[in-house]
């Protein structure tokens, strides 16, 4: 697992231990590069999603992806790591119980900003005023930059 402070690619689990949702594994992991600490959760996927965009394009939907947004509205406000992780599992399974191996970029934003409303205002009306902003170009990666205009750890 790389690095997401340095880069290195080789980093050391130090602790594994199952989520309190019990259906994910959650690592720490240090890299001995630069004494980074992250987590990593483990979890099985229930099912392939594929996210259509706005211009007909497909692409495999990325759950990563999804929790940097969300961690980017998240800054600095009060919530707890776990209650993210928790969050993100929420809307994943949301996505998934559509039912339909498609989803519009459209319905993952829609019940990224329905979710957020209900943890915090201030991190929801971030969200939301991107996002709006955001319709026209469609790229969830754009969208995720202008979120934070130094994206600098992918
Ligand atoms: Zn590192």
């Amino acid at each position: 697992m790389r690095c997401p402070f340095c880069g290195n690619i080789d980093t050391q689990v130090k602790d594994s231990r199952p989520a309190e949702d019990h259906v994910s594994i959650r690592r720490r992991r240090f890299c001995p590069a630069c004494g980074g600490r992250f987590t990593t959760y483990e979890r099985v996927q229930l099912r392939d999603l594929v996210v259509i965009k706005k211009n007909g394009r497909r692409e495999a939907f990325d759950r990563d992806k999804l929790e940097r947004s969300i961690r980017i509205a998240l800054q600095k406000r009060p919530i707890e790591p776990d209650r993210v992780e928790q969050m993100v599992s929420g809307i994943v399974r949301r996505l998934e119980s559509l039912g339909e191996t498609d989803v519009p970029s459209d319905t993952i934003g829609q019940i990224v900003m329905e979710t957020l409303a209900r943890i915090d205002t201030v991190a929801y009306v971030r969200f939301a005023s991107v996002y709006k902003n955001f319709q026209a170009a469609d790229d969830f990666e754009d969208f995720v930059s202008e979120l934070r205009p130094s994206a600098a750890d992918d």
